[in-house]
């Protein structure tokens, strides 16, 4: 572990914060009903957990109805680019890596425009958390289909289906070497609220796909109430989070059996990005300008 990461998962609380602390002034404008608002709570339960103050927290999100998520905090935040969370998340973290830092976006933002993105930011391992409010459809330009939405999904804005097949975002982290992986649904705010807290505790990047129902555009059969009869709980079902293998093929099941908790956690946390350019910084400090460019 580096000094970078230890700043992230420092056990000492500085004072006691309630989830109230994170929780900004602005109303939000989200639909009533819509599953980020149930984010939103899990993430300030969360952080109040984990005790940091939010002045040492940033948000970053790009664009949609989940990435207002940063204005609704007390921490920093960047509502920037649609797509370009992850590399200006990627770049605050490099710049003050004694920051705290959350990306927050959708399934369109993260797998669709920012899809490039994701591979990149998995293999550098930058110690990041990025949650990703996948309600399979675009809910902020009004009900498109979007890269996670099922074959034939037929939308307010896609009368006559989609005809492609959708990404898979639980297989798409795992398989490109993400080394936390998790699934949440707000109809389960403990639990949700839980998974968040690890994978911000979790000393590397972590990935939590969270299944936010939109409540104006979205599937029916994705609402809260069809999503608390379906869930079920992969901790609870005795799944190991260190079986990588088992994890892919659980994994395989998005978009028919609605898995929640943790697919797989690496045991062994790789180094981290940030750690690594600090031990390069380090290395190159020690030699002259002549023997660094040699
Ligand atoms: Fe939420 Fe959908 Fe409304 Fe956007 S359009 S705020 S995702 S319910
Ligand atoms: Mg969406």
């Amino acid at each position: 572990m580096t000094s970078h990461d230890s700043v992230k998962n420092c056990a000492v609380k500085f004072t006691a914060y309630t989830a109230k602390d994170y929780k900004s002034e602005l109303k939000p404008i989200w639909c009533p009903g819509c599953g980020d608002y149930s984010v939103a709570a899990a993430l300030y339960r969360a952080l109040a957990a984990i005790g940091r103050p939010p002045h040492e927290i940033a948000l970053i999100s790009g664009i949609g109805c989940s990435s207002r998520l940063p204005g609704y905090t007390t921490a920093y935040g960047f509502n920037s680019l649609h797509g370009r969370a992850l590399p200006i998340a990627q770049g605050v973290k490099m710049a003050s890596p004694e920051l705290l830092v959350i990306v927050a976006g959708g399934d369109g933002d993260g797998f669709s425009i920012g899809g490039g993105h994701v591979p990149h930011a998995i293999r550098r391992n930058p110690d990041l958390t990025y949650l990703v409010m996948d309600n399979q459809v675009y809910g902020l330009t009004k009900g498109q289909v979007s890269p996670t939405s099922p074959r034939g999904t037929q939308s307010h804005a896609s009368t006559f289906g989609s005809i492609e097949e959708p990404v898979n975002p639980l297989l798409y982290a795992l398989a490109y070497g993400a080394n936390f992986v998790a699934q949440a649904v707000p109809a389960d705010l403990e639990g949700m609220t839980k998974i968040i807290e690890e994978a911000i505790r979790y000393p590397g990047f972590a990935f939590v796909n969270i299944q936010s129902p939109c409540v104006t555009f979205g599937d029916p059969e994705n609402q809260a109430k069809v999503q608390k009869a379906r869930m079920r709980n992969l901790q609870t079902e005795g799944h190991d989070v260190t079986n990588h293998l088992r994890a892919m093929e659980l994994a395989e099941e998005y978009g028919t059996t609605l898995y929640t908790g943790i697919f797989y956690r690496n045991p062994q946390p790789p180094p981290t990005y940030g750690g690594q350019i600090v031990d390069r910084q380090q290395m190159l400090k020690a030699k002259t300008p002549i023997e660094a460019l040699a």
